[in-house]
Protein backbone atom coordinates (compact mmCIF):
# COMPACT_ATOMS: atom_id res chain seq x y z
CA UNK A 1 0.00 0.00 0.00
CA UNK A 2 2.77 2.30 1.20
CA UNK A 3 4.81 1.08 -2.01
CA UNK A 4 1.38 2.07 -4.00
CA UNK A 5 0.98 5.33 -2.48
CA UNK A 6 4.69 6.27 -2.92
CA UNK A 7 4.71 5.51 -6.66
CA UNK A 8 1.77 7.71 -7.47
CA UNK A 9 3.19 10.95 -5.52
CA UNK A 10 6.03 10.19 -7.64
CA UNK A 11 4.14 10.02 -11.38
CA UNK A 12 1.98 13.01 -9.87
CA UNK A 13 5.36 14.76 -9.27
CA UNK A 14 6.74 13.83 -12.83
CA UNK A 15 3.35 14.88 -14.80
CA UNK A 16 3.74 17.93 -12.55
CA UNK A 17 7.00 18.39 -13.67
CA UNK A 18 6.47 17.95 -17.43
CA UNK A 19 3.30 19.99 -17.27
CA UNK A 20 4.30 22.98 -15.59
CA UNK A 21 7.32 24.29 -17.80
CA UNK A 22 8.17 27.28 -20.12
CA UNK A 23 10.59 26.06 -23.26
CA UNK A 24 12.64 28.75 -22.08
CA UNK A 25 13.39 27.10 -18.69
CA UNK A 26 14.51 23.85 -18.30
CA UNK A 27 15.16 21.16 -20.79
CA UNK A 28 12.16 19.16 -21.21
CA UNK A 29 12.80 17.43 -24.29
CA UNK A 30 9.35 16.21 -25.38
CA UNK A 31 8.26 20.35 -25.06
CA UNK A 32 11.70 21.18 -27.21
CA UNK A 33 10.17 18.85 -29.73
CA UNK A 34 6.66 20.97 -29.66
CA UNK A 35 8.89 24.16 -30.08
CA UNK A 36 11.12 22.86 -32.69
CA UNK A 37 8.22 21.69 -34.60
CA UNK A 38 5.59 24.34 -34.21
CA UNK A 39 6.97 27.74 -32.82
CA UNK A 40 6.91 29.97 -36.38
CA UNK A 41 8.33 33.24 -33.98
CA UNK A 42 9.01 36.83 -35.74
CA UNK A 43 12.80 37.53 -35.62
CA UNK A 44 11.73 41.03 -33.62
CA UNK A 45 10.45 38.56 -31.10
CA UNK A 46 12.78 36.28 -31.00
CA UNK A 47 15.56 39.14 -30.37
CA UNK A 48 13.18 40.80 -27.63
CA UNK A 49 12.95 37.33 -25.63
CA UNK A 50 16.99 37.25 -26.02
CA UNK A 51 16.76 40.26 -24.08
CA UNK A 52 14.12 39.74 -21.97
CA UNK A 53 16.31 36.39 -20.46
CA UNK A 54 18.87 38.89 -19.11
CA UNK A 55 16.51 39.89 -16.89
CA UNK A 56 16.49 38.36 -13.80
CA UNK A 57 12.91 38.23 -13.67
CA UNK A 58 12.87 36.07 -16.94
CA UNK A 59 10.29 33.41 -15.18
CA UNK A 60 7.39 36.31 -15.74
CA UNK A 61 8.08 35.91 -19.22
CA UNK A 62 5.60 34.19 -21.02
CA UNK A 63 6.49 31.23 -23.17
CA UNK A 64 7.13 31.65 -26.30
CA UNK A 65 4.50 28.53 -27.35
CA UNK A 66 1.99 29.99 -25.14
CA UNK A 67 2.34 33.44 -26.69
CA UNK A 68 1.71 31.86 -30.22
CA UNK A 69 -1.32 29.85 -29.15
CA UNK A 70 -2.61 33.46 -27.71
CA UNK A 71 -1.83 34.77 -30.97
CA UNK A 72 -3.89 32.21 -32.81
CA UNK A 73 -6.70 32.84 -30.46
CA UNK A 74 -6.92 36.18 -31.11
CA UNK A 75 -6.66 36.03 -35.00
CA UNK A 76 -9.68 33.17 -35.06
CA UNK A 77 -11.76 35.90 -33.35
CA UNK A 78 -10.63 38.52 -35.52
CA UNK A 79 -9.44 40.54 -32.93
CA UNK A 80 -9.02 44.36 -32.96
CA UNK A 81 -8.80 46.00 -29.70
CA UNK A 82 -6.72 43.84 -27.39
CA UNK A 83 -5.72 44.63 -23.79
CA UNK A 84 -2.41 43.16 -21.56
CA UNK A 85 -2.67 43.69 -18.12
CA UNK A 86 1.10 43.40 -16.82
CA UNK A 87 3.15 43.81 -20.01
CA UNK A 88 6.89 42.91 -18.17
CA UNK A 89 8.80 43.40 -21.09
CA UNK A 90 6.60 43.56 -23.73
CA UNK A 91 6.83 39.77 -25.09
CA UNK A 92 3.26 39.01 -25.58
CA UNK A 93 2.34 42.38 -26.25
CA UNK A 94 4.31 42.87 -29.31
CA UNK A 95 2.86 39.32 -30.15
CA UNK A 96 -0.21 40.80 -29.83
CA UNK A 97 0.39 43.60 -31.82
CA UNK A 98 1.85 41.68 -34.76
CA UNK A 99 -1.26 39.84 -35.71
CA UNK A 100 -4.30 42.82 -35.49
CA UNK A 101 -5.05 44.41 -37.87
CA UNK A 102 -3.43 48.06 -39.17
CA UNK A 103 -6.22 49.89 -37.00
CA UNK A 104 -6.38 47.40 -33.99
CA UNK A 105 -4.32 48.52 -30.68
CA UNK A 106 -2.83 46.90 -27.73
CA UNK A 107 -3.43 48.64 -24.50
CA UNK A 108 -0.56 47.87 -22.18
CA UNK A 109 -0.98 48.19 -18.35
CA UNK A 110 2.47 48.31 -16.56
CA UNK A 111 4.04 49.97 -13.38
CA UNK A 112 7.62 49.16 -14.15
CA UNK A 113 9.52 51.86 -16.25
CA UNK A 114 12.20 49.85 -16.46
CA UNK A 115 10.21 47.34 -18.01
CA UNK A 116 9.10 49.80 -20.70
CA UNK A 117 12.38 50.83 -21.55
CA UNK A 118 13.60 47.22 -22.45
CA UNK A 119 10.36 46.62 -25.25
CA UNK A 120 10.37 50.44 -26.58
CA UNK A 121 13.38 49.89 -28.70
CA UNK A 122 11.60 45.98 -30.28
CA UNK A 123 8.31 47.51 -30.71
CA UNK A 124 9.67 50.23 -32.72
CA UNK A 125 11.86 48.03 -34.30
CA UNK A 126 8.85 46.05 -35.58
CA UNK A 127 7.30 48.97 -36.99
CA UNK A 128 4.34 48.41 -34.60
CA UNK A 129 4.80 51.19 -31.49
CA UNK A 130 1.51 53.15 -33.03
CA UNK A 131 -0.38 50.35 -32.68
CA UNK A 132 0.71 49.86 -28.83
CA UNK A 133 -0.73 52.17 -26.04
CA UNK A 134 1.28 51.21 -22.56
CA UNK A 135 -0.17 52.84 -19.48
CA UNK A 136 2.67 53.27 -16.43
CA UNK A 137 0.23 53.11 -13.59
CA UNK A 138 -1.27 50.34 -11.47
CA UNK A 139 -3.83 48.37 -14.01
CA UNK A 140 -7.17 49.07 -12.36
CA UNK A 141 -6.47 52.73 -12.84
CA UNK A 142 -6.28 52.15 -16.56
CA UNK A 143 -9.22 49.60 -17.02
CA UNK A 144 -11.57 51.78 -14.54
CA UNK A 145 -10.24 54.56 -17.13
CA UNK A 146 -11.63 52.43 -19.82
CA UNK A 147 -14.87 51.86 -18.29
CA UNK A 148 -15.43 55.44 -17.85
CA UNK A 149 -14.42 56.32 -21.23
CA UNK A 150 -17.57 53.93 -22.47
CA UNK A 151 -15.56 51.50 -23.78
CA UNK A 152 -17.46 47.98 -21.94
CA UNK A 153 -17.97 45.23 -24.30
CA UNK A 154 -15.86 46.50 -27.19
CA UNK A 155 -12.71 44.88 -26.36
CA UNK A 156 -12.22 41.46 -28.19
CA UNK A 157 -9.23 40.10 -26.37
CA UNK A 158 -7.73 40.55 -22.50
CA UNK A 159 -4.66 38.93 -20.81
CA UNK A 160 -4.49 39.05 -17.83
CA UNK A 161 -0.82 38.34 -16.55
CA UNK A 162 -0.19 40.94 -13.19
CA UNK A 163 0.07 40.65 -9.38
CA UNK A 164 -2.22 37.82 -8.52
CA UNK A 165 -3.82 39.20 -4.90
CA UNK A 166 -5.59 41.33 -7.79
CA UNK A 167 -6.72 39.08 -10.47
CA UNK A 168 -10.07 38.65 -8.97
CA UNK A 169 -10.34 42.50 -9.44
CA UNK A 170 -8.79 41.90 -13.29
CA UNK A 171 -11.08 39.56 -14.23
CA UNK A 172 -14.29 41.27 -12.93
CA UNK A 173 -13.31 44.37 -14.98
CA UNK A 174 -11.92 42.66 -18.02
CA UNK A 175 -15.12 40.76 -18.20
CA UNK A 176 -16.90 43.76 -18.82
CA UNK A 177 -14.12 45.51 -21.08
CA UNK A 178 -14.91 42.12 -23.67
CA UNK A 179 -17.72 41.67 -25.80
CA UNK A 180 -20.03 38.37 -26.37
CA UNK A 181 -17.42 35.91 -28.08
CA UNK A 182 -14.43 38.03 -26.72
CA UNK A 183 -11.29 36.31 -24.45
CA UNK A 184 -10.00 36.72 -21.42
CA UNK A 185 -7.11 34.63 -20.78
CA UNK A 186 -5.75 34.26 -17.71
CA UNK A 187 -1.69 33.47 -16.91
CA UNK A 188 -0.40 31.59 -14.01
CA UNK A 189 -3.14 29.48 -12.57
CA UNK A 190 -1.85 26.71 -10.88
CA UNK A 191 1.20 28.37 -9.55
CA UNK A 192 3.89 26.14 -10.12
CA UNK A 193 1.34 23.14 -8.14
CA UNK A 194 0.82 25.93 -5.15
CA UNK A 195 -2.80 26.08 -6.12
CA UNK A 196 -3.71 22.60 -4.91
CA UNK A 197 -3.11 22.95 -1.28
CA UNK A 198 -2.15 26.66 -0.77
CA UNK A 199 -0.06 27.54 2.44
CA UNK A 200 -2.34 29.77 4.71
CA UNK A 201 0.35 32.94 4.12
CA UNK A 202 0.26 32.11 0.64
CA UNK A 203 -2.40 34.74 -0.61
CA UNK A 204 -0.92 35.05 -4.03
CA UNK A 205 -2.10 31.34 -4.40
CA UNK A 206 -4.94 31.54 -2.24
CA UNK A 207 -6.27 34.36 -4.47
CA UNK A 208 -5.65 32.31 -7.84
CA UNK A 209 -7.45 28.85 -6.38
CA UNK A 210 -10.20 31.34 -5.31
CA UNK A 211 -10.54 33.04 -9.07
CA UNK A 212 -10.56 29.40 -10.27
CA UNK A 213 -12.90 27.85 -8.31
CA UNK A 214 -15.05 31.03 -8.80
CA UNK A 215 -15.10 31.05 -12.77
CA UNK A 216 -15.64 27.04 -12.70
CA UNK A 217 -19.38 28.52 -11.52
CA UNK A 218 -19.38 31.55 -13.23
CA UNK A 219 -22.22 30.74 -16.17
CA UNK A 220 -21.21 34.91 -17.54
CA UNK A 221 -18.71 32.55 -19.96
CA UNK A 222 -17.60 29.54 -21.36
CA UNK A 223 -14.47 27.66 -19.66
CA UNK A 224 -10.86 26.14 -20.44
CA UNK A 225 -8.08 25.57 -18.29
CA UNK A 226 -5.11 24.53 -20.08
CA UNK A 227 -2.01 23.19 -18.60
CA UNK A 228 0.39 25.25 -21.20
CA UNK A 229 2.90 26.74 -19.06
CA UNK A 230 1.93 27.34 -15.65
CA UNK A 231 -1.39 27.14 -16.27
CA UNK A 232 -3.84 29.11 -18.74
CA UNK A 233 -7.34 29.76 -18.52
CA UNK A 234 -9.44 30.87 -21.52
CA UNK A 235 -12.82 32.84 -20.40
CA UNK A 236 -14.94 33.10 -23.50
CA UNK A 237 -17.71 36.01 -22.48
CA UNK A 238 -21.31 33.81 -23.54
CA1 LIG B 1 2.87 34.95 -16.10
Amino acid sequence: MHCTISLLLALTGLCRSALISKSHKGDDPLLQYVVNNSLREHPVLTKLRLRTMEDSKNLMMVASEQAQLMANLAKLIESNKTIEIGMYTGYNTLNLALVIPENGRVVACEINEEYVKIAKPFFIEAGLEDKIDIRIKPAVETLDELLSAGEAGTYDFVFIDADKKNYDTYYEKSLQLVRKGGIVAIDNVLWSGKVINPAEDDLSSQAIDKLNKKLHKDERIDLSMLTVGDGLTLAIKR
